[in-house]
């Protein structure tokens, strides 16, 4: 039988820090239950953020104007990428499981593991025009954010000074992970670490490593499938119709990003819903 992989994608400057400590729950955990777990230590490793021409070995297609994506796209197809990025997507090929472990920085991942993101996550590899979000390339994957903060959960709360932690996460769950198709498990956030007694931070590490044990018998965040949009330019890729007057005796929005212009889904971009309120997913959608 094929050996279980996962890839933890890893942003930390520091082997002391809490970061680190997480990293190191996960890849004890998951060795135990039998995976091969491949760490990128993207800051160990110098990994280069900026998407630029280097990427692209040999000639461009048009050189007059460089377009990014479309150059890395030919060149994926045409084995043209560059090393570093080559080997993150074997990597990532490997993988059933993606964890990125990071600091939270300006509600987002640090410029390096964006950078990862822009660079291997390349058009072609990762999406294509067909197979986004639901249909997308890695929709047999699963991936997660695994992230600590300098705010508490209160701050990040819908009356918090920082707004509702779901809005921070819609653009990097929905934007990024569930766009190239992955199922995407809720996120493990480890609350202000820095400002925690030792014995909340043990018991933050003590907690993560227990839900690491049923980590991969998790259901997925939801989102809202492709089959409830008209995939057409003349149709704008908007709801269709049917859906929208289907969701017009709904009380809440479909997802965190599709409010409709009603109360957000409580908690939709940090946990899962129970199984029998699996809407918004397709197989229960008469329109699909
Ligand atoms: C550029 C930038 C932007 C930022 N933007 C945001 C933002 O938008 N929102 C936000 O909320 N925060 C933000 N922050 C704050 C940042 O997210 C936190 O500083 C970070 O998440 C803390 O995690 P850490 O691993 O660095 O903690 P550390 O400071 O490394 O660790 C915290 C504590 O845990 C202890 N520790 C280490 N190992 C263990 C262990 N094994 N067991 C128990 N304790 C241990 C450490 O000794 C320390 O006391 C930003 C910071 C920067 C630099």
């Amino acid at each position: 039988m094929a050996q279980k992989t996962a890839l933890i994608v890893y942003a930390h400057q520091s082997p002391g820090s809490f970061n680190a400590a997480v990293r190191e729950v996960a890849v004890q955990e998951l060795t135990a239950q039998g995976y091969t777990v491949t760490v990128s230590d993207l800051y160990a490793m110098d990994f280069r953020a900026n998407a630029t021409r280097d990427d692209i070995i040999g000639d461009l297609k048009n050189s007059e104007l460089f377009q990014y994506g479309e150059e890395t796209m030919h060149a994926w197809m045409e084995g043209r990428l560059s090393d570093d990025i080559v080997a993150e997507q074997r990597k990532v090929e490997e993988a059933e499981l993606i964890i990125f472990q990071f600091p939270l920085y300006w509600f987002s991942v640090p410029a390096v593991m964006k950078g990862w993101m822009d660079r291997v996550l390349t058009q072609g590899f990762a999406f294509s025009l067909e197979k986004i979000y639901n249909n997308g390339v890695f929709k047999d994957k699963k991936a997660m954010l695994s992230f600590t903060t300098g705010a508490t959960q209160s701050m990040f709360q819908p009356d918090g000074i920082n707004g509702d932690i779901n809005v921070t996460l819609w653009p990097l769950q929905n934007g990024t992970l569930h766009f190239c198709g992955f199922q995407v498990l809720a996120p493990q956030i480890f609350w202000s670490p820095a400002h925690s007694p030792a014995a909340v931070r043990a018991a933050m590490l003590e907690g993560w490593r227990q839900r690491l044990k049923g980590l991969l018998a998790e259901k997925p965040l939801t989102f809202a499938p492709c089959e409830f949009f008209d995939l057409s330019f003349q149709g704008g890729f908007q709801l269709r119709p049917e859906v929208r007057e289907q969701q017009q005796s709904q009380p809440y929005g479909l997802t965190t990003g599709h409010h409709l212009g009603k109360p957000l889904p409580p908690d939709n971009q940090t946990r899962a819903p129970p199984t029998d309120e699996a809407t918004p997913h397709s197989q229960n959608h008469p329109c699909v």
